[in-house]
């Protein structure tokens, strides 16, 4: 399909993308069981992308940290806008912004015709935070950036950690990892559950502290004692949830201690049940929160982040995939059945 390039509004950008992640999501919208209610024909699909800034719109001089832009800047933008008018976005809780998806998903027959990033060029639409890439990140860190990092560093932040807590991560997936790194470099001490071992060996490498495998401890009751081993008999002072696995709630609600705090990220969708012993908030007075997108500022932190410790941390080395805009399909595929855990899709590949 080809369109014209669009003309960018004043507030917009016209950018040409360098790289694009698959991320679960897009596969998720593609099948058509979007969690986000975008429907998979006919809609610009992609949004972990990096891109080069071609035309900035009128009055666009600087990125929302204040930093200076210009043409052929590297540049990564929130995948959702902020719309500063709903009343999430006036309490400062953009990461619930009402009308976050008002152009996620829209027709490439629509105007500006470059929604997603699964194209040469992209959109950045006014209120849509974008920040300028660290000249030494390179593309396919920073491109990653802007969803699971950003939403992990914020769901970790949410639960307000202090060096020296301890925190219990349910899932070693690309964010159970990020989240072992980042508590890592913050003092906090952390324990990875999950039953795959090479996932477990990552989180090691990850910073972790201590891992749980479900395959040596194949009962709540038995892992609930190898986490209460390893923190002095009181259970974690944090947990985060990052497996998709609604069954996973419960059992973090389990291993916490008194006046524990626990933010849901990966159960995300309304269909997931579970069922719930709600006496355990009641009688550890537990604090219980869901993340679902992010405060924008966190993708600038993110990419501060990543730059820094980009080579401390296997980043790297998960199974990726690079492939050109011809071979998307096949790159939804591969990452739908979990071939690679990221598929690349660079345009001038
Ligand atoms: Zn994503
Ligand atoms: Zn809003």
């Amino acid at each position: 399909m080809e369109h014209t390039l669009p003309d960018p509004e004043p507030g917009a950008i016209l950018v040409r993308v360098l790289s694009s992640n698959i991320c679960g999501s897009d596969v998720k919208n593609w099948k058509g069981g979007s969690s986000v209610g975008v429907g998979a024909s006919k809609s610009c699909q992609g949004h972990e992308f990096v891109g080069c800034i071609e035309v900035l719109g009128e009055g666009v001089t600087a990125d929302y940290a204040g930093q200076p832009v210009k043409p052929g800047d590297r540049i990564v933008a929130a995948y959702y806008i902020t719309c500063g008018e709903c009343p999430a976005c006036k309490k400062g809780r953009y990461d619930q912004c009402e009308n976050a998806y008002i152009h996620l998903g829209q027709s490439p027959e629509q105007f500006p015709f470059f929604s997603g990033t699964f194209a040469t060029h992209y959109y950045v639409f006014p209120k849509q935070h974008f920040y300028k890439v660290p000249d030494t990140l390179p593309d396919d860190l920073a491109a990653g950036a802007n969803c699971r990092f950003s939403q992990i560093y914020y769901g970790l932040e949410r639960l307000r950690p202090v060096a020296g807590e301890t925190l219990l991560i349910q899932g070693a997936g690309s964010m159970g990892l990020y989240a072992a790194a980042i508590a890592g470099e913050k003092g906090i001490s952390t324990i990875v559950i999950d039953s795959v071992a090479e996932r477990l060996e990552m989180a090691k490498r990850f910073g972790a502290d201590h891992v749980v495998s479900m395959a040596d401890f194949p009962t709540l009751e038995e892992r609930e004692k190898a986490v209460k081993d390893l923190t002095g008999g009181r259970g974690p002072d944090m947990a985060i949830e990052v497996t998709g696995v609604a069954a996973a709630v419960e059992e973090g609600l389990h291993h916490l201690a008194p006046m524990g705090r626990y933010v849901i990220i990966g159960t995300n969708t309304f269909a997931a049940q579970a069922t719930l012993s709600p006496g355990y908030i009641t009688r550890k007075s537990l604090e219980v929160t869901g993340v679902a997108r992010y405060l924008p500022e966190y993708l600038y932190k993110s990419l501060q982040f990543l730059d820094q410790f980009q080579h401390k941390y296997p980043f790297r080395e998960f199974s990726s995939a690079t492939l050109g805009l011809d071979a998307l399909e096949e790159g939804m595929s591969m990452v739908g059945e979990k071939k690679v855990i990221h598929a690349v899709i660079v345009p001038e590949f």
